[in-house]
């Protein structure tokens, strides 16, 4: 493999996302956030007054989707058929949606080959639920990050707050457990922690050090400073 990969797999709300975004800041990596491109899939079905439930309408409208990545000033944008979306994606709906529109195998190949495609042409770290088992099985460092569902809801019950959202912690607690119980048991590539994978529970850690948790996870698995100094994609 001529780029070094680093891959984090996790449950809703453990802070891969944030944790990611650092750590590849720190390294000069690109950052794939593999969770926008099933939510861009997501808010199509939406849009498109599909059924989340029907498997060969929803299968059918994202084969016809063109979903793909671009960076403005390092940060990954998402484009659903030319438009750039990523303002339209973070709500509980397009997450369910999400979550049910990614049990299915077509959807599935359709982003699994752009996600490929994209940790063959640079370093990256990319998180989601299936990067260390199906996307990037050969990445050298792979870890599955982890939080207790309490901390997770917690820790979104804060974001939203502080967002002036009216929530209640009981129910984003049981919309968590909820979505991690349909991503760990679907038929195809369910969240599961790949045997090479290193189980970081950030459930009693700063942001800070579990960056420093995967640095030295990366750094174990051979990344030299010489990996870091590629250059970063602009456009994928
Ligand atoms: O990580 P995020 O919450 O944005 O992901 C939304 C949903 O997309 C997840 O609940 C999961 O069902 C799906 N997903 C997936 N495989 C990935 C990333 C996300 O199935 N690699």
């Amino acid at each position: 493999m001529k780029y070094f990969n680093i891959a984090i797999d996790g449950p809703a709300g453990a802070g891969k996302s944030t944790i990611a975004r650092k750590a590849a800041g720190l390294l000069g990596f690109v950052y794939v956030d593999t969770g926008a491109m099933y939510r861009a899939m997501a808010l199509h079905v939406l849009r498109e007054g599909i059924d989340p439930a029907n498997e060969a309408a929803v299968s059918r409208a994202c084969g016809q989707a063109d979903v793909s990545i671009r960076y403005q000033d390092g940060a990954q944008q998402v484009l659903l058929n030319g438009e750039n979306v990523s303002g339209l994606i973070r709500t509980e709906e397009v997450g369910k949606t999400a979550s049910a529109v990614s049990a299915y195998m077509p959807v599935r190949e359709k982003l699994t080959e752009l996600q490929k495609k994209l940790a063959a042409s640079e370093n990256v770290i990319m998180d989601g639920r299936d990067i260390g088992t199906c996307v990037l099985p050969q990445a050298p460092a792979k870890i599955y990050l982890t939080a207790s569902v309490e901390v997770r809801a917690q820790r979104r019950f804060k974001e939203l707050a502080e967002k002036g959202t009216d929530c209640d912690l009981e129910e984003i607690k049981r919309d968590i457990a909820d979505r991690d119980w349909k991503d760990m048991h679907r038929e195809h590539a369910p969240l599961k922690q790949a045997e090479d994978a290193v189980v970081v529970d950030s459930s009693q850690m700063t942001i800070d050090q579990v960056v420093e948790a995967i640095l030295a996870v990366a750094r174990e698995k051979g990344l030299k400073t010489a990996a870091a100094a590629q250059p970063a994609a602009s456009e994928a």
